[in-house]
């Protein structure tokens, strides 16, 4: 099937979504919730697009390709909006995400700089019962790749996502601790995760982070 993205004509098989299109054009939107090892999620409204003759933007991650849709990368609305959602994101940590984190590219990519607003903000919280791991609770945005990367990818099932809204969250073996999870320390949930909620305790101390400092 041919569709097209920002004008250029590019073939697509059946089923391919408009995420996959805009890649196979070598066309760039931004990501938050996915990676392309796990089954879309369609959560964080940071992929949206344009498609002609649809009044609003659409999550492209989640939407199949229609042989002839016009996509475009660049629609106005669908910036907005993403930058809206990232910007909404950032408010609720209580210190900005580190430089090399995928949560702070992509703020960079959509040109979110100084926050418009503030409101209520993450109490810093951490799992240090992981030998190898770090869980700081108040950088989880709440994306869901680290469970469903312990789910889908690994099959361990260590990991929980846990209350709703502002209150959303992870944790380790339904709370009983990495330690005590069924947690294979694969390091998966780490390497997918976009804002260093989840972290190697090696990459904290590199970065100069004690563990005593992290546990308080
Ligand atoms: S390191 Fe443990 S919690 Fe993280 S994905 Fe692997 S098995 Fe799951």
């Amino acid at each position: 099937m041919r569709v097209e993205v920002d004008g250029a004509p590019v073939e697509v098989p059946e089923g391919a979504t408009l995420l996959e299109a805009v890649r196979a054009a070598g066309a760039r939107v931004p990501t938050l919730c996915f990676d392309e090892r796990l089954a879309p999620f369609g959560a964080c409204r940071v992929c949206l697009v344009g498609v002609e003759g649809q009044d609003k933007p659409v999550a492209s991650c989640t939407t199949p390709c229609r042989d002839g849709m016009r996509i475009d990368t660049r629609d106005p609305a669908a910036r907005r909006v993403a930058g809206a959602v990232v910007e909404l994101v950032l408010s609720e940590l209580p210190e900005p995400p580190a430089a090399h984190t995928e949560l702070a590219a992509v703020a960079r990519e959509l040109g979110v700089g100084e926050l418009r607003w503030t409101g209520r903000v993450h109490e810093k919280r951490h799992d240090m019962r992981h030998p190898y791991l770090a869980l700081q609770n108040e950088l989880c945005i709440s994306c869901g790749r680290c469970v469903r990367i312990c789910d889908e990818v690994q099959g361990a099932f260590a990991l929980t996502a846990t209350g709703r809204g502002f209150e959303a969250n992870i944790a380790a073996g339904i709370d009983a601790g990495f330690r005590d999870s069924t947690c294979v320390s694969c390091g998966a949930c780490a390497d997918t995760c976009p804002t260093d909620a989840i972290t190697e305790l090696s990459l904290l101390a590199l970065a100069g982070t004690t563990t005593e400092e992290a546990q308080a």
